[in-house]
């Protein structure tokens, strides 16, 4: 290739945005939200950037319509990626259906992060939360890929399965926006480190607080889910939308009760009481673990009960 046409291949190669590659693609960002679509899309050439754009455009249209309720004025979407929280107790008493429930989308912005649980693929939930940068003490990756965020009020969150690209380059890109952001010398208030947000309005809701101030939704407590796994497994689980593990915990809470049932039976017409010492046994076992885990599980976040019945008047 002649001198003059390399150098205007080059000055051409150089100017191609991230924008303009989002175009090419021929995907679109919603106009309502500021986004910074350089450091959004950090590969725009090279080996596999089309499907890097194309998985983080899929992530962000999913949960732009909650980022246009949530986003304040000025504020910036700087990063997105999609991890899943770990909890060692989960992993213990779940095994592999811990991940089911535990899909995680990150939004670094200039302020904060936002973190949105979501399906496998990305689809939000009704469990939303944020950390204001100012509450964020450390966020380091590990040899196992494993991603920790250490809070200023003692809280440690883990996080797994963020795609390869991201675990490299996320510890980087939070370390600059938190340089950035100790700048602006922005202090929030908080009721705790990781804050919860409303499901409907995506206002803050403050700890140990179950109604949003701003649209009245409420939400169930950690207590009134685990009362009604204890009464009957996967109860709790079925109202905080976990449906596949509420599934396959029916199944051991129908074996439970029906154990208990015929054992009465069995008593009430003559039969060895010990019969009934081992049903009672084996449903406070098993209904108690449930609401162990149901109570722990529902102390993460929030969980809608019932949305604001005004809505339509507004
Ligand atoms: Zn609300």
């Amino acid at each position: 290739m002649p001198l003059h046409q390399q150098e205007t291949f080059s000055i051409e190669l150089a100017e191609i945005t991230a924008s303009d590659r989002v175009k090419e693609l021929g995907l679109s960002l919603s106009p309502n939200i500021n986004f910074d679509q350089e450091k959004v899309f950090p590969q725009i050439d090279g080996w596999g950037w089309k499907s890097q754009i194309k998985k983080k455009v899929k992530l962000l249209n999913n949960i732009e319509s909650l980022l246009e309720d949530c986003l304040f004025e000025g504020e910036q979407v700087l990063y997105i990626a999609k991890g899943n929280q770990y909890s060692f107790g989960e992993q213990v008493f779940l095994g592999i259906w811990a991940s089911a429930i535990n899909h995680t989308v990150f939004v670094l912005t200039n302020v904060r992060l936002l973190m949105f649980r979501t399906n496998s693929k990305g689809i939000p939930k009704k469990t939303f939360w944020m950390v204001y940068y100012n509450q964020i003490i450390v966020f380091k990756g590990n040899w196992r890929g494993m991603l920790t965020l250490k809070l200023k009020d003692g809280r440690k969150l883990n996080f797994t399965s963020f795609p390869k690209a991201d675990r490299k380059i996320m510890p980087k890109v939070f370390e600059e926006i938190l340089e950035n952001f100790r700048k602006t010398q922005f202090d929030p208030e908080v009721s705790q480190s990781l804050e919860n947000l409303c499901s409907h309005c995506l206002d803050q809701v403050p700890k140990a607080e179950f109604t949003c101030n701003t649209c009245q939704s409420i939400f169930w407590s950690p207590k009134e889910l685990a009362l009604r796994s204890l009464i009957f497994p996967s109860w709790g689980d079925f109202l905080m939308g976990h449906t596949l593990i509420a599934f396959l915990e029916l199944f051991g809470g129908i074996a439970t009760w029906l154990y208990l049932i015929g054992a009465i039976s069995v008593v009430l017409s003559g039969g060895n009481p010990i019969l009934l010492g081992s049903a009672i046994f084996s449903i406070m076992m098993f209904n108690g673990l449930d609401a162990i885990i149901t109570y722990r599980v529902a102390s993460k976040g929030l969980h809608p009960r019932s949305v604001p019945v005004v809505e339509s008047i507004a």
